[in-house]
């Protein structure tokens, strides 16, 4: 940087799936709003889901750009559609990025630490280096804290609770929910997949704010020495045209004119949401038992069926018809105008704030809570994998906005999956959060606190405001220097 008045040039380095891809976009934009040079580096087939959406954003005057890397022609990084795991290999990237840092030299790179090559390539230029690793706070304390202190080695079998000591709450959980890697005698795996790429950083950012997990945040900068961390979310927030909303992520599967009608057909608060993210693959047995609960709890919905897990031979057993739902269920929700099934990816911003929307039946992806979260909408909990489970817990136990469903096993990518959950739990579930009780309005009311908390944060004087200023502040400083 050459005068005191030129803008930061910040660097940002998505990952290559949905839920890493999503908010760092926003990041960027979001930067670009406090008068960075925000430029996202990706691949070209994976410019294309976001391309439009920064078009806008150009017109609109943003100082923000995408650059791609450009690959040989034979060359592909190994996902489908939205669907790189932690585990692919992004390697690939390493050399055009190598040689666009030394062109370019920024003022700062934010990169995800899933591209786990990533850190020591951006060392070796001596660029100053931000990570981004998709999580909220809690669960960084929640899994830290079993790394250092064991309480999972001190109990009989999986599912005896065991108390994670050290933290601000009282948070109980199972030797079954926690990764099988942090299960392990040797551990330390979660531990070093976060804390090696944030050795030798410059800090990290995180897509979460200050009033939804205070103690948390303290905790995890004073106690567990994290001072250089900036909490700049709900960076979903960003998005505030209608076209933005729609087209985050992907392209929607179906027209939003279509949902949006049915949610305007329906009243306040009376439908639920339901998606398990960007990467989840569900089997069709647990299909099966969703379609029955849902039937069963006589609440609307609008249902994201998104990828299927296909073994072979499944097809056509047990009533199950070749798309996986209880024979004449689709016609049945249609005709009663009950339920919506998409099949593919839906516009969740858009549906999360639609008055109708009530509840969110999720898989506690961290961005799917804080997207919910922010439309002030109260969840059932239904998590999987990665740090899924301790999400839950923040959202049933700390903040008190979720209904859990039940699910007790953590499964790790790469399992068959099962019916893991029944459809009477799903009923269940269903009505506590959907119903009229003391209970559901509670739950809504505080829900509905911290969504207008979670827009403050945002707005300029808002934690996350500041912070984001902060950290400009202090990038403009070492680099001038
Ligand atoms: N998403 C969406 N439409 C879909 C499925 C997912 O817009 O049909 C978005 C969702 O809004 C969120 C992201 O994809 O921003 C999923 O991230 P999350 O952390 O919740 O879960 P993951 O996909 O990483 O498991």
């Amino acid at each position: 940087m050459d005068s005191k008045s030129s803008p930061v040039e910040m660097f940002f380095f998505p990952y290559v799936g949905g839920g890493h891809q999503i908010p760092m976009v926003d990041i960027a934009r979001i930067f670009a709003a406090h008068g960075a040079k925000s430029t996202i580096i990706t691949s070209p087939k994976h410019a294309r889901s976001f391309q439009q959406s920064i078009n806008r954003n150009q017109q609109s005057g943003l100082p923000i750009t995408i650059k791609t890397l450009h690959l040989p022609d034979d060359i592909e990084i190994p996902d489908t559609d939205m669907s790189a795991t932690p585990r692919t290999d992004t390697s690939m990237l390493q050399e055009p990025l190598k040689s666009l840092l030394l062109d370019s030299r920024p003022d700062c790179i934010v990169h995800d630490m899933f591209h786990h090559w990533s850190a020591d390539v951006i060392n070796s230029m001596n660029i100053p280096r931000i990570v981004f690793n998709g999580n909220c706070c809690f669960s960084r304390c929640v899994l830290e804290n079993v790394r250092k202190y064991k309480p999972h080695e001190k109990v009989s079998c999986d599912y005896e609770p065991f108390v994670v000591p050290g933290l601000p709450d009282k948070i109980e959980l199972t030797s079954s929910q926690l990764p099988v890697c942090a299960r392990q005698q040797e551990a330390g795996s979660v531990h070093k997949m976060f804390a090696k790429p944030e050795e030798k950083s410059f800090g990290i950012v995180v897509n979460s704010f200050y009033d939804l997990e205070p103690a948390y945040v303290e905790y995890f900068k004073q106690d567990l020495g994290n001072d250089k961390a900036w909490f700049v979310g709900p960076v979903s927030l960003c998005n505030s045209n209608i076209e933005d909303k729609a087209e985050r992520g992907h392209k929607t599967s179906i027209d939003e004119g279509k949902i949006l009608s049915f949610l305007d057909s329906k009243e306040t608060n009376s439908v639920l949401y339901i998606s398990f993210g960007s990467l989840a693959r569900l089997a069709p047995e647990q299909l099966l038992e969703i379609a029955y609960g849902l039937e069963a709890s006589n609440h609307s919905f609008i249902w994201v069926v998104g990828k299927i897990f296909q073994s072979p031979g499944t097809r056509k057993e047990n009533g199950i018809e070749e798309n996986w739902l209880p024979s004449g269920f689709e016609e049945r929700m249609r005709e009663s105008k009950r339920g919506l099934i998409i099949r593919g990816w839906a516009p969740q911003l858009l549906i999360l704030e639609h008055a109708a929307v009530g509840g969110f039946m999720t898989h506690c992806g961290w961005n799917s809570t804080l997207e919910s979260v922010s439309a002030g909408v109260p969840m059932v909990t239904w998590p999987i994998t990665a740090e899924q489970f301790s999400n839950e817990k923040l959202i049933s136990d700390v903040l008190k906005i979720g209904v859990k469903v039940g699910s007790v096993n953590w499964v790790s990518w790469s399992t068959e999956p099962s019916a893991a959950v029944g459809r009477d739990k799903v009923e269940v579930a269903v009505k506590r959060l959907m119903g009229t009780g003391e209970e559901a309005a509670e739950m809504r009311r505080r829900a509905g606190e911290l969504g207008e908390k979670a827009k403050n944060a945002v707005e300029e004087g808002g934690s996350s405001f500041i912070d984001a200023e902060a950290l400009l502040q202090e990038l403009k400083s070492v680099s001038r220097i």
